[in-house]
């Protein structure tokens, strides 16, 4: 399997190379050149396999560049470090079905991904004799899952600038308790815009950038994507047999559009209908559902709100879907990017807004909405949801029909606890991973918001 761009300026490259790029060469997205279609024969061969075994099989249609044991290795790995013994356990709660994919150790679905590719940069890394510098800027739960994706591992250091008492407690704590030194919390004395800033300065210094190794935890990897689309076809095997339907939906509380799109690519593999329909559920920040009911794809100013990693304006992955809404014509993509930084927005046309519909329905779900959600969803089944699931739960029983409908739950409500607590009186039970974090040691740097200040302390802890 090769890969491409999204804008078509780069010759195909193997699955490898994907990993270390990040963001295209010519500012585009990486695609795999097809996408692969599961046969029925296969399908029904792959029911019964463990989620690690299930995650080999459907990467490896993707992967052709890494040795099977080796593969097998870093994802089974990968899988190792989650609490529950089926990885992502999809339980029945009321009408709906929920895919728990808060088993990994910082609670999010982000390290589904993350803690392979940590494993998988590790190995590229050691297979090249090269270093890693990671650099980011978080607002909560990415920069805790990409540090326990990285930390302890030979060849990478990882910087992760966060503003200084800005971010929740919790995800603060969970950061700065790592005791690994590969791990730098850098907080910065400003906001998280700040941080953004600084990181943003320092990738544009190119000869920094060289001179230290310096790599992102991109969303937009196409290995995190990867490894999302294992769980949508895991999902659908545990629903369907248990409900005996041959459809389901999935409810995807939607941020970057990087796990609905991995939705997208597990429902053009699978075929037949089997996903019918993806619900994309969004907050106050509704530019993807402006895009889905009108074909309106403009920037507005970004809101805060209780689910704070969906409170975005731009989808770094947007552009993955618009390659194939445009028929794979790159040349079209590259000017829409082009006139959408330009002003901002995007518009389609009546047929493409038809196909847009038959893969998605969307609503955006208010602050309001989802704390009656969480308190209601107690109410009848007594499980306590997250802000981010509980849109995505919200928008699923908006669109329930006569299939069933899978929401994704993306994070544990212990990383939320105040509003957990607002929607249902008290807060929820903190599991395991989280218990005694107060009483550990922290480890953290306090710097200003000042670019020079925070190169400095790059170059001096950076491995070369
Ligand atoms: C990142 C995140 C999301 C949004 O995911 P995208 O891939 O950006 O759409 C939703 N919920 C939680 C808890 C997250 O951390």
């Amino acid at each position: 399997m090769k890969y491409l761009s999204t804008r078509g300026g780069i010759n195909p490259i193997p699955f490898k190379e994907t990993v270390l790029m990040g963001l295209a060469e010519d500012g585009g997205l990486i695609l795999p050149e097809r996408i692969p279609r599961v046969s029925s024969e296969l399908l029904s061969r792959w029911q019964n396999l463990s989620y690690p075994e299930l995650a080999l099989e459907v990467m490896s249609l993707f992967i052709d560049d890494i040795p099977e044991e080796d593969l097998k290795d870093l994802i089974f790995r990968a899988y190792s470090t989650f609490s529950h013994p089926e990885i992502c356990p999809v339980v029945k709660k009321g009408k709906l079905w929920i895919l728990e994919l808060f088993h990994g150790p910082t609670l999010a679905f982000k390290d589904i991904a993350l803690q392979f590719l940590g494993n998988l940069f590790e190995y590229l890394l050691l297979e090249r004799g090269a270093k890693l510098n990671i650099l980011g800027a978080t607002s909560g739960d990415t920069g805790s899952a990409a540090i326990y994706g990285v930390r302890g591992r030979k060849n990478i250091n990882i910087f992760i600038l966060f503003p200084h008492g800005r971010v929740s407690p919790v995800q603060a704590l969970q950061m700065t308790t790592v005791p690994d030194e590969n791990v730098f919390c850098l907080a910065i004395e400003g906001t998280f815009d700040d941080c953004q800033a600084i990181v943003k300065k320092i990738f544009g210094d190119l000869e920094f950038k060289k001179r230290y190794h310096l790599g992102a935890v991109n969303s937009i990897n196409w290995a995190r994507v990867l490894a999302q689309v294992v769980y949508y076809i895991w999902a659908y095997f545990r629903v369907s047999e248990a409900e005996e339907k041959e459809r389901v939906r999935f409810s995807v509380p939607t941020g970057n559009f990087g796990d609905i799109f991995a939705g997208l690519v597990a429902k053009v593999m699978l075929g037949e209908g089997r996903i019918e329909r993806l619900v994309l559920a969004t907050n106050e920040n509704d530019i993807l559902t402006r895009f889905v009911n009108k074909g309106d794809y403009s920037l507005g100013q970004v809101t805060p709100t209780i689910s704070p990693s969906m409170d975005i304006q731009i989808a770094s992955n947007f552009e993955r879907y618009l390659y194939y809404l445009y028929g794979e014509d790159p040349a079209r993509v590259k000017d829409a990017m082009a006139g959408f930084s330009r002003e901002g927005r995007l518009t389609f046309s009546a047929e493409e807004l038809a196909r847009v519909q038959e893969d998605f329905l969307s609503i955006s779900v208010s602050q309001e909405e989802t704390l009656a959600t969480i308190a209601s969803f107690y109410e009848e089944t007594g499980y306590v949801l997250d802000p981010h699931t509980a849109v995505g739960v919200r928008a699923g029983l908006h669109f329930l029909n006569e299939w069933p409908m899978i929401c994704l739950a993306t994070a544990h409500p212990a990383k939320f606890p105040e509003a957990v607590k607002s929607a249902i009186g008290h807060e929820p039970e903190r599991p395991e991973a989280l218990r005694g974090l107060e009483d550990r040691p922290r480890r953290e740097v306090v710097l200003p918001a000042e670019t020079d200040k925070v190169k400095a302390f790059v170059a001096e802890h950076a491995l070369v």
